[in-house]
């Protein structure tokens, strides 16, 4: 047990990113540190408040429509060169759809741009028709497959040289076209899939909370747990998915 260790995790406007359950992400975070006897400290930020990010290991950035977008992302760029110092600092960032946009340094939607973080190298622009339905990825972080749901208008466009979180094996991905899912940078992941993400990816939510824990402790070493539960959910969609029972 390591008892003495704590994580402070962020909890970016929850009031308006919170879309297909994204909100889950946290209390799958929260529960995988409780059974590592590892305390959790969990911070929900609204839009009217000013995080100061440096005292926090862990910042998850849920997805929203357009509308909500436009605010988050205005309210976000005032705190832009503290994000990036955070992440610089080698603080742990899981974005999710319309967060992953925003990390990027720009998002096209038609005749407004917005501008983005531009913490990884990416860019996106809102297309036709929405790509929607079930995904399942192949990625290096995590030895399952990654299954989830995905609903983008936008097309992100990685620059050259940013690592993917993985290859589509079923579903869209970023942009439809490139088999490619998501963008690790550093510590930073962003990914389009909600269901929300890390209930039934065990893997995933483990890589976040290792580099998390790197920045607060110096180990990325987590004590391993019985996810039997979780990765025969993850099993039965997965096979569902390459058995072509599913559909969007
Ligand atoms: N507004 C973005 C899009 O449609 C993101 C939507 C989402 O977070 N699901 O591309």
């Amino acid at each position: 047990m390591s008892a003495a260790k704590s994580l402070s995790i962020c909890h970016l406007f929850p009031e308006a990113l919170n879309l297909y359950g994204d909100g889950g992400n946290i209390l799958t975070l929260a529960k995988r540190l409780e059974w590592r006897g590892i305390e959790a400290r969990v911070q929900e930020v609204s839009l009217t408040e000013r995080p100061h990010f440096a005292d926090f290991d862990l910042v998850f950035i849920g997805g929203g429509s357009d509308r909500e977008q436009r605010i988050v992302c205005e309210r976000l760029l005032a705190q832009k060169a503290e994000l990036k110092a955070f992440a610089g600092d080698g603080g742990a960032l899981l974005a999710v759809c319309g967060g992953y946009q925003l990390l990027g340094h720009s998002y096209a939607m038609g005749e407004e741009t917005l501008e983005g973080l531009g913490l990884i190298d990416l860019t996106t622009d809102r297309g036709s028709p929405r790509l929607i339905g079930n995904i399942a990825i192949q990625s290096e972080i995590c030895a399952h497959p990654i299954v989830g749901y995905e609903n983008h208008g936008g097309r992100t466009h990685l620059g050259a040289g940013v690592k993917p979180l993985g290859t589509v094996a079923f579903g869209h991905g970023n942009d439809d076209k490139t088999g490619e899912e998501g963008a690790i940078s550093g510590t930073i992941l962003g990914t389009y899939i909600h269901g929300p993400l890390l209930p039934k990816n065990p893997g995933v939510a483990d890589w976040v909370l290792a580099r998390a824990l790197e920045h607060r402790h110096g180990t990325a070493e987590l004590e391993p747990l019985d996810d039997s539960v979780e990765l025969a959910a993850n099993s039965v969609m997965y096979e569902r998915l390459m058995r072509g029972e599913e559909r969007e």
